[in-house]
C-alpha cells in the first residue's frame, strides 16, 4: 500500500517538476512547470463566437464564469441557440463556474442603486449564488460545487467580506478574485483558494502583453490566470488576433507551461501542497 502511494507521489512530482541536466550529466536544478489559467466572465456571447471555437482548435479548455443566460427567443418555436451553445461548451469540457445570477456590483462602478451591491444583503447574495449553482446544475448536469469569481472582483456586501462565508457555504469551491499583470501565484502553499487573484485584461491589451505574462508565469513557475471579458466583441475587449497569438504561445511553450481550467489549476496546487 505505501509503495503504490509512493509511486502516486513521485509520479505526481515527475508530472509537475521539469528538470534539466548539465553536461555532467546531474540534475543542475528543478523548476516547476507554470500553470495558465484562461478564465472568461460574464457569459458574453464573443466567448461563444470567438474564443471557445479559438480553444477548441488548439485542444484548451477554458473556465466560464457564467451570470445570466437567455433561455427563449422572441421566435415561436425557436430555442435560445445561446443555451443550447453553453451545454456544448460544458460537454466538450469547458468549465462552467459561478458568477451570481445579476451579477451585483459597487454603485461607485456606475451600477444603479436597486441593482447596486449595495442594496443585497449577505442572505440575499449567497442566495443568488445558490440559484445560480442550480440554473448551471441545468445546463450541465449535477455537481455538488463549483468554482466562483466575484463579480467586479469585489468581495464586500454590507461592507462586509464576504469570502469565509462562501468557504463554508457548500456550493463553493474555489473563488477567484482580482488583480493586474503582476498578479502570479507562486506561494502555493500560502494560497487563499477563496481569494485566488488573476489579472483582469483591459480593453486593448495586446498579443505580446499577454504573452509577456505568461513568460513571467512561467520564469516564476508560478500560476498565472487571465481574466477576460469580450473576445472582439464589447467589454473590456481583446482582439481575436491578440488572443489567437496567446493560443499559439502557449501551445508552443507547452513543455513549460500547462494549460488547465480554473478548478483542474487548484486541484494541481492543493495536490502540490500535499505532497510536500
Ligand atoms: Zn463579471
Amino acid at each position: 500500500m505505501m509503495s503504490i502511494l509512493k509511486f502516486c507521489v513521485i509520479s505526481v512530482l515527475v508530472f509537475f517538476y521539469t528538470s534539466t541536466v548539465t553536461a555532467q550529466g546531474q540534475p543542475a536544478r528543478t523548476k516547476r512547470k507554470a500553470i495558465i489559467c484562461l478564465t472568461y466572465d460574464d457569459a458574453l456571447n464573443s466567448q461563444l463566437e470567438n474564443a471557445i471555437p479559438q480553444l477548441d482548435s488548439f485542444g484548451m479548455k477554458g473556465t466560464f464564469f457564467l451570470n445570466s443566460i437567455p433561455g427563449s427567443t422572441d421566435v415561436i418555436g425557436k430555442g435560445s441557440d445561446i443555451l443550447l451553445k453553453w451545454k456544448q461548451a460544458s460537454s466538450r469540457g469547458h468549465e462552467l463556474g459561478n458568477h451570481t445570477l445579476f451579477h451585483p456590483c459597487p454603485q461607485k462602478l456606475g451600477w444603479q442603486k436597486d441593482i447596486a451591491i449595495e442594496a443585497y444583503t449577505l442572505e440575499q447574495l449567497l442566495n443568488e449564488v445558490q440559484t445560480a449553482h442550480l440554473y448551471i446544475d441545468q445546463l450541465e448536469g449535477k455537481r455538488a460545487k463549483r468554482s466562483f469569481a466575484y463579480p467586479c472582483n469585489n468581495f464586500e456586501v454590507q461592507k462586509k467580506d464576504y469570502s469565509e462565508r462562501l468557504r463554508t457555504f457548500g456550493f463553493i469551491s474555489y473563488a477567484r478574485a482580482g488583480g493586474d499583470n503582476t498578479s502570479i501565484v507562486t506561494d502555493f502553499s500560502g494560497l487563499d483558494k477563496m481569494k485566488v487573484p488573476s489579472w483582469h485584461v483591459m480593453e486593448g491589451t495586446t498579443g505580446s502583453q499577454l504573452i509577456a505574462y505568461v513568460d513571467e508565469a512561467i520564469k516564476a513557475g508560478g500560476l498565472g490566470i487571465f481574466q477576460f471579458h469580450g473576445i472582439e466583441g464589447s467589454l473590456f475587449r481583446i482582439s481575436n488576433e491578440a488572443h489567437l497569438q496567446l493560443l499559439k504561445y502557449l501551445k508552443e511553450n507547452q513543455d513549460k507551461v500547462t494549460v488547465a481550467t480554473f478548478s483542474d489549476a487548484m486541484k494541481m496546487v492543493e495536490g502540490m501542497n500535499l505532497s510536500k
